[in-house]
């Protein structure tokens, strides 16, 4: 039998998040500039070479993969690929194949997915005030998104959304977007937001809301009880007593969550980065290139989670962005 993956710290690794584009036909503030540049198609990982890079992973012990980008529903033939990832939940050795989307294009593909396996994927969403997710998201439409959403709960798939808590911004949607999601069935996760991209260190902490001070105002509202359920990432969920739903606080700036990471991201160019807080990545995409034989970029996939490191050093206590990254957030799929 193969031996799994295992980091010199003890972890693990049994999540992989594959970005497959860096395109999206959003460009939300937070994540992109306005006027990105893309990659040439000839540097990106093909659907047969991400299949066989999944394959591998799977092949290793990952049980769980998310798909994700930049937008991964923009992806041609990208439908192709969850078709053929089918096989590994069928054979029983991949658990979950799921996806993190805007939203934009689930009313075509929503049924498909759900063909191929997808039982839950995460909807990013930040409000639900027509002007204000045209400015957020510069080019999106939030009417697409949301009818995109019914698309996904008529086809069976359970829904989560992802709301980056920005200040100013969403602050006094709290209650309407967790009113939103009880009344749909849906939990929600907050996520603090991160210093990635270029966009300029001011603005990230004009945005910066914590979330310890937007847990403390639902707890105006609502009973939290804390549930001790861990991903292996940074999600920690309470329950809300008076609706029954989850709510996620991803906190990579206030919380240590390292210890339990169980997880690696791969780029769509085919570099798997170890840590999202740190620039030390490994380029798997030449060792799969270079052979037939998947011998080779197994090596390459061991020798980089045996350099995975224990930890990031996001940290804006000092009122400066500490450990900040140079990768947008659509390199590395967040
Ligand atoms: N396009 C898809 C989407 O928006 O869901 C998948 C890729 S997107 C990069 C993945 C997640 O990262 C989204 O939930 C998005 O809100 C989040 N994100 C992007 N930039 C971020 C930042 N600077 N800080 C925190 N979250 C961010
Ligand atoms: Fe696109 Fe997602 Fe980034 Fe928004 S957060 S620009 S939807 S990749």
């Amino acid at each position: 039998m193969t031996a799994p993956l295992i980091d010199p710290f003890a972890r693990p690794i049994s999540y992989l998040r594959v970005s497959v584009t860096d395109r999206c036909d959003f460009r939300c503030v937070y994540c992109m500039s306005e006027n990105m540049t893309f990659l040439p198609k000839k540097e990106l990982l093909t659907l047969e070479e991400l299949d066989r890079m999944c394959s591998t992973f799977i092949r290793l012990g990952v049980e769980k993969l998310r798909i994700t980008g930049g937008e991964p529903l923009v992806r041609k033939g990208i439908m192709t690929f969850f078709q053929n990832m089918r096989r590994h939940l069928d054979s029983g050795a991949l658990k979950e194949l799921t996806l993190t989307t805007n939203g934009s294009q689930l009313r075509k593909f929503a049924g498909e997915l759900a063909e191929c396996g997808v039982r839950r994927i995460n909807v990013s969403l930040d409000t639900l005030d027509d002007q204000k997710f045209a400015d957020v998201t510069r080019w999106g439409k939030l009417a697409q998104v949301l009818d995109g959403i019914d698309a996904a709960q008529a086809a069976g798939l359970r829904v989560k959304l992802n709301a980056v808590a920005l200040k100013g911004f969403n602050e006094d949607e709290l209650f309407t977007l967790t009113e939103f999601c009880a009344a749909r069935d849906m939990d929600l996760t907050w996520i603090e937001v991160m210093p990635m991209g270029d966009l300029g260190n001011e603005d990230r902490l004009d945005q910066y809301w914590p979330l310890s001070d937007l847990r403390k105002r639902l707890a105006e509202r609502y009973t939290l009880t804390d549930l001790a359920e861990r991903s292996g990432g940074p999600a920690r969920y309470v329950r809300l007593e008076e609706t029954g739903q989850k709510i996620g606080f991803i906190t990579p700036l206030t919380h240590n969550f390292c210890e339990s990471c169980n997880r690696v991201r791969l780029t769509c160019t085919g570099e798997l980065y170890m840590c999202l807080g740190q620039e030390d990545m490994a380029d798997l995409r030449a060792p799969l290139r270079s052979s037939d034989s998947d011998a080779p970029l197994e090596g390459a996939i061991r020798a980089a989670i045996g350099r995975k490191p224990k930890g990031h050093d996001f940290d804006y206590s000092r009122q400066a962005v500490d450990g900040q990254m140079t990768r947008h957030m659509s390199h590395t799929g967040g």
